[in-house]
């Protein structure tokens, strides 16, 4: 029996996996909310990014969109 999560995660600024204990960091303007991420989080894909004036939104070709206010980003 194991106990791995089946849970995984993408660092949505860079893509890489986002691994337990392993630190992967976010560029500044992203950890602020001003840089929309560039990679799907469920599955590490690069993303259709797509900046409008009041914000962005971002398209995976399989998990579909994610955008700055589903966020709360403002
Ligand atoms: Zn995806």
């Amino acid at each position: 029996m194991s106990t791995i999560d089946e849970a995984e995660r993408y660092n949505p600024y860079t893509g890489r996996r986002i691994v337990d204990g392993v630190d992967d960091p976010i560029p500044a303007a992203a950890a602020l909310g001003l840089e929309p991420p560039r990679f799907c989080e469920h599955c590490g894909r690069r993303m259709i990014v797509q900046v409008s004036p009041d914000g962005w939104w971002a398209k995976c070709s399989r998990h579909g969109v994610s955008d700055s206010t589903a966020l709360e980003f403002r």
